[in-house]
C-alpha cells in the first residue's frame, strides 16, 4: 500500500476520533463524518445509511446528495444497491451503478448523476448496522486500497454507533441497546418469566477504536498474541491426556494463533490507524460474515477463529468472561447455544433461557424442561442486541422474548403470569386424584428425572414414580468420573426420596450430544447413530459394571428397577442383562444385601426393536419407549436439527400405527410398556397415546398437571374413534381431528 495513502487514511481516522470526542449531537457528528470522508476520498458523494428497524435502512447523513433526502430516503433490506450491501454483508464496488444488478433510482436524492458506487457494510462482529457509500461522477472503480481504507472507516463507524455516538438530540435514530426489542422465536419450554439478561459469553466493549501511535498498538497486539499463544499451549498440555476433540480444537487455535495471514491483516489494520482491539474485531467481523456462508468444516474452523478473537479481545481489554461477571438478580441466560453440561453448571438459579440457536430435542432443552425453566430458542440476533443486566421477559408459551420491554408490555406480561399461576392452582387441586379418564381407564403418570434437584417434584407434581432417571446427568455435571461409592450414595438418596415409589434407573446414556469431557471422545461422523449408550456400555463395560454395582448397593434390600438405553436388538439386551446378573452374583459373594425384587427393562429407541423375536418381549421385564430417539430414527430426522425436526408430527399416522402395533405386540406377549420421551408430556400427544392403549406415561414433572387435567375430562374410547376416522379419511396426521374434538369437549 502506498505510504502516502496509509498516512492519509490514518489522518482521516484521527479526525473521525476527534468528531467522536466532540460534544456535538449525533446528527452533527454524522454530518461532519460524511464531509470528512468525502473530502479525504476525493469522492463526490459520501452517505451513511443506518438501520431504522431490522428491515429498513434510512439515509442518515450525506455529503453530495440532496439534503432534503436525509431521514426521508429509506429502503428495505435487499432493496437497491445499498439494501443489497446490507443483506449480503458484502462490498459492492462498481464503475457503472445504474446498470448494476439491483440498482434502484431514488429521485429525491438526485443520484442519477453519479456513475461509480462503492458500498461497504457497517458491521460489528456479525451484526450489520448500516452501509457506508461513496459515489463519483466519473466512471471509475474504487481501488482495492481505497476499498480497504473504507472498510477500516466502516469499522470505526460501527464502533461509534455501538457506543451511541449518533444518537441524541437532532438525530432521528434509535439508541443502540436502549430501545425495546421483540424477538419472535420458537418455544423450547413453556412458562413465562421476567428477569435480567445474563450473557453466557458477554460482548467485549471496545472504547478506543482509533489510535495515534501505530507502533505502540503493534507492540500491544504482539504482546497479547504472545500471551494468547502461551495460554493455548498451556491448555494443550493440560488436556493432552484427556480429550481428543478438545485437543483438535486447541490445535486449530494454535494454528490460527501462529497464522501469519491473520497477524498480517491485523497489523495492516493498525497501520491504517485502528487500535489493536479494533483490528482484532475488524478481522473477527469479516470472519463471521464468511462463517455464515461457509461449509460446515470451514464453519467449525472459523468458529475457532471467532473464539480465539474473543480471547484476544479479553486479553487486550482486560474484560473478563462470564465466569467472574456478577449474576444479576433473576438471571435469564442468553446464549448463542449451550450444551447440557454447561447449563447444569449454572444450576437452577436461572429464571429463563433464551438461545439464538439451540433445538427442542437437545439435552440442554431437556434439562431446562426438567427444571421447568421457560426456554425460547432461535431468537435470532439476541446475543448481539442484549447487554448484561438488560430487563427481559420470556414468553415460553408463544416463543416470544421482549428485551428492555416498555410499560405496556410489562403490564400485559404480569397478566399472563397471573393466568399461568391460576392454571397451576387448578393442577394443584387434582394432585392427589388419579389420571382417570371419563371412560374409566386409569393412566399411570410418572416423572422423568436425573438430578437431585428434581426429587422434590416427586411430591409436588403428584407423580406416581420416576419412569426415567437419566443417570448420565450426574456424569455430565462433574469434571471427572464419579466414584462407585459416590454414585451408590446418590442413588440411595434417590430411592429414599421416592419413599417406596418405583424409580426406573436408566444406565449411562452417553454419546450423541451428551459428551463427557473426561472421557476419550470418539471421532465419528454421526454420533446420534454412532457409538453411544448401551453400545459403549457393552464394549467398554467398566463404567456399566461400576454403575450396576452402585445401583444394587443403593437398593440395599429394596426393590430395584434398571433399564438399558438404546437397545437395538435382542443380543444387546441379553448381554446387558448378563452384566447385571454378574454384578448381582459378585454382590452376593461379597455378602451385600441383594434387592428385594428386580425389574430389568429395555428402552425402545430404534424401530428395529419393535420387530425383535418374541423371546425379547418375554425376557424383558418391561419396555420403555424413548420417543425422542425413536422418532428421529423413524422419520430419519435429526432431533437436534430444527429445520427437519419440525417436518414430522408425532401424531403422523405412520408413527401412531407403528406405536399401536408395538403396543399390541406387548399386550399379546404380556410385556408392560410405557412411553418416556418428551411427547408424553404434551397433553394432546399424551391423550392420543392413552387412546392407543399406553397405560403408563413418564414426563417432566411440570407436565403431569396439564396432562392429568385433560385426561380426566375425556373419554378415551371416543378419542380412539376420532383417531380411526382420521386415519380412514387418509389424514396425514390426526392432530387436526383430535384438536377439533378437544375444542368441542373442553
Ligand atoms: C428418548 O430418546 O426418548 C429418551 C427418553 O432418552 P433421551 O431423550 O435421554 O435420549
Ligand atoms: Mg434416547
Amino acid at each position: 500500500m502506498p505510504e502516502g495513502f496509509e498516512t492519509e487514511s490514518r489522518k482521516l481516522l484521527m479526525r473521525l476520533r476527534d468528531v467522536m470526542a466532540s460534544g456535538e449531537a449525533g446528527q452533527a457528528r454524522l454530518d461532519e463524518i460524511v464531509r470528512l470522508i468525502a473530502s479525504s476520498m476525493r469522492a463526490d458523494v459520501c452517505s451513511i445509511y443506518l438501520f431504522r428497524d431490522a428491515e429498513t435502512l434510512e439515509l442518515c447523513a450525506t455529503e453530495g446528495l440532496k439534503q432534503e433526502a436525509v431521514h426521508q430516503t429509506r429502503m428495505r433490506l435487499g432493496e437497491g444497491l445499498v439494501g443489497r450491501v446490507a443483506k449480503k454483508r458484502r462490498v459492492i464496488n462498481t464503475a457503472d451503478a445504474p446498470s448494476a444488478r439491483g440498482f434502484r433510482y431514488m429521485p429525491e436524492t438526485g443520484e442519477e448523476k453519479f456513475s461509480s458506487f462503492c458500498g461497504i457494510p457497517v458491521q460489528r462482529v456479525g451484526e450489520t448496522m448500516g452501509v457506508l457509500v461513496v459515489q463519483s461522477r466519473a466512471s471509475i472503480e474504487f481501488t482495492a486500497d481505497e476499498v480497504y481504507a473504507l472498510e477500516v472507516v466502516a469499522m470505526v463507524l460501527a464502533e461509534m454507533n455501538e457506543l451511541g455516538a449518533f444518537t441524541g438530540e437532532g438525530a432521528a435514530l434509535r439508541a443502540r441497546h436502549q430501545e425495546p426489542v421483540m424477538f419472535r422465536a420458537t418455544v423450547g419450554q413453556e412458562g413465562a418469566t421476567g428477569g435480567n439478561v445474563y450473557l453466557h459469553e458477554p460482548r467485549v466493549v471496545v472504547t478506543n477504536v482509533v489510535a495515534d501511535d501505530p507502533e505502540a498498538e503493534l507492540a500491544r497486539l504482539r504482546e497479547a498474541v504472545d500471551t494468547l499463544r502461551l495460554s493455548v499451549d498451556e491448555m494443550l498440555t493440560q488436556t493432552a491426556t484427556v480429550n481428543k476433540d478438545q485437543k483438535q480444537v486447541l490445535e486449530a487455535y494454535r494454528m490460527f494463533a501462529n497464522s501469519r495471514g491473520w497477524m498480517r491483516r491485523m497489523e495492516a489494520d493498525i497501520g491504517q490507524g485502528l487500535s489493536a482491539e479494533a483490528a482484532v474485531e475488524k478481522e473477527q467481523s469479516l470472519a463471521r460474515t464468511r462463517l455464515e456462508q461457509a461449509d460446515s468444516y470451514l464453519r467449525d474452523r472459523l468458529h475457532d477463529l471467532d473464539d480465539l478473537s474473543n480471547r484476544l479481545l479479553r486479553i487486550l481489554t482486560g474484560q473478563g468472561s462470564t465466569t467472574g461477571a456478577e449474576m444479576p438478580e433473576n438471571p435469564v441466560l442468553v446464549a448463542r447455544n449451550i450444551g447440557p453440561g454447561e447449563l447444569l453448571e449454572y444450576g437452577k438459579t436461572l429464571k429463563g433461557i433464551v438461545l439464538e440457536e439451540g433445538s427442542v430435542g437437545s439435552h440442554a432443552a431437556i434439562v431446562a424442561r426438567a427444571w421447568a425453566i421457560p426456554l425460547v430458542i432461535r431468537a435470532n440476533g439476541i446475543t448481539a442486541e442484549a447487554l448484561n443486566g438488560d430487563p427481559i421477559l420470556v414468553d415460553g408459551e408463544q416463543g416470544i422474548v421482549h428485551l428492555r420491554p416498555d410499560d405496556t408490555v410489562k403490564a400485559a406480561f404480569r397478566d399472563k403470569i397471573a393466568m399461568l399461576a391460576d392454571a397451576q392452582a387448578r393442577y394443584a387441586s387434582i394432585i392427589d386424584l388419579p389420571a382417570q379418564a371419563q371412560c374409566g381407564t386409569v393412566i399411570g403418570l410418572q416423572m422423568n428425572a436425573g438430578l437431585m434437584a428434581d426429587l422434590p417434584s416427586l411430591e409436588s407434581s403428584g407423580a406416581e414414580g420416576v419412569g426415567l432417571f437419566r443417570t448420565e446427568l450426574q456424569f455430565l455435571i462433574r469434571s471427572q468420573m464419579p466414584k462407585r461409592a459416590e454414585l451408590s450414595a446418590l442413588y440411595a438418596r434417590v430411592i429414599d426420596a421416592a419413599k417406596g415409589k418405583r424409580v426406573a434407573f436408566r444406565t449411562l446414556d452417553i454419546g450423541s450430544d451428551k459428551v463427557l469431557t473426561y472421557m476419550k471422545p470418539n471421532d465419528e461422523p454421526n454420533p446420534a447413530m454412532g457409538w453411544r449408550a448401551i453400545r459403549v456400555g457393552l464394549e467398554k463395560p467398566g463404567v456399566l459394571r461400576m454403575q450396576l454395582q452402585a445401583l444394587i448397593r443403593a437398593a440395599n434390600g429394596r426393590p430395584l428397577t434398571v433399564m438399558f438405553p438404546f437397545v437395538a436388538q435382542l443380543d444387546e439386551f441379553r448381554a446387558a442383562r448378563a452384566e447385571f446378573d454378574k454384578a448381582m452374583e459378585r454382590e452376593r459373594i461379597l455378602g451385600h444385601p441383594l434387592p428385594q425384587s428386580v425389574e430389568i427393562g429395555a428402552m425402545l429407541e430404534t424401530p428395529s426393536l419393535a420387530y425383535a423375536p418374541d423371546v425379547f418381549f418375554q425376557e424383558v421385564d418391561f419396555v420403555s419407549i424413548g420417543g425422542n430417539d425413536l422418532k428421529q430414527f423413524f422419520f430419519a430426522a435429526d432431533r437436534e436439527n430444527e429445520r427437519v425436526r419440525r417436518r414430522y408430527d408425532t401424531l403422523n399416522v405412520s408413527f401412531l400405527t407403528f406405536l399401536e402395533q408395538l403396543i399390541a405386540r406387548c399386550q399379546a406377549l404380556n410385556t408392560p410398556v410405557s412411553f418416556c420421551g418428551e411427547d408424553a408430556g404434551r397433553p394432546i400427544e399424551a391423550v392420543v397415546f392413552a387412546a392407543l392403549g399406553l397405560r403408563n406415561l413418564s414426563m417432566r414433572p411440570a407436565s403431569i398437571g396439564p396432562v392429568k387435567h385433560l385426561l380426566r375430562r375425556l373419554n378415551l374410547v371416543e378419542v380412539k374413534a376420532v383417531i380411526d376416522q382420521a386415519r380412514e379419511r387418509g389424514d396425514q396426521s390426526v392432530r387436526g381431528a383430535v384438536s377439533a374434538y378437544l375444542r368441542e369437549q373442553v
